[in-house]
C-alpha cells in the first residue's frame, strides 16, 4: 500500500498529532502520535483506509524529537 502524506503537529504541551492527508479524497485524519501503531488502519470519511507502516511512523516520531528540541530553545 501506497504512505499516505502526514504532517505533524505539537500542541503547547508538546504532544504530538499526526496529520495525515488520506490518498483518496485528500481530506485529513487526525489522530494522537501516542495511540498510532504501526500498521494500525484509521478510516477515511470517504470511506478509504488510511495507515502508516512502521517506517513512516519512526520518521514521524524523529521528527517530533527534532521539533521538541526546537521547542525548548
Ligand atoms: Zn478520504
Amino acid at each position: 500500500m501506497k504512505q499516505p502524506r502526514f504532517d505533524l503537529d505539537l500542541d503547547k504541551h508538546c504532544n504530538a498529532t499526526v496529520v495525515i492527508a488520506c490518498g483518496n479524497c485528500g481530506s485529513e485524519t487526525r489522530q494522537h502520535l501516542r495511540s498510532l501503531q504501526p500498521d494500525h488502519t484509521l478510516r477515511c470519511r470517504c470511506g478509504a483506509d488510511i495507515s502508516l507502516g512502521a517506517g513512516a511512523l519512526q520518521r514521524a516520531q524523529q521528527q517530533v524529537a527534532h521539533l521538541r528540541v526546537a521547542y525548548r530553545q
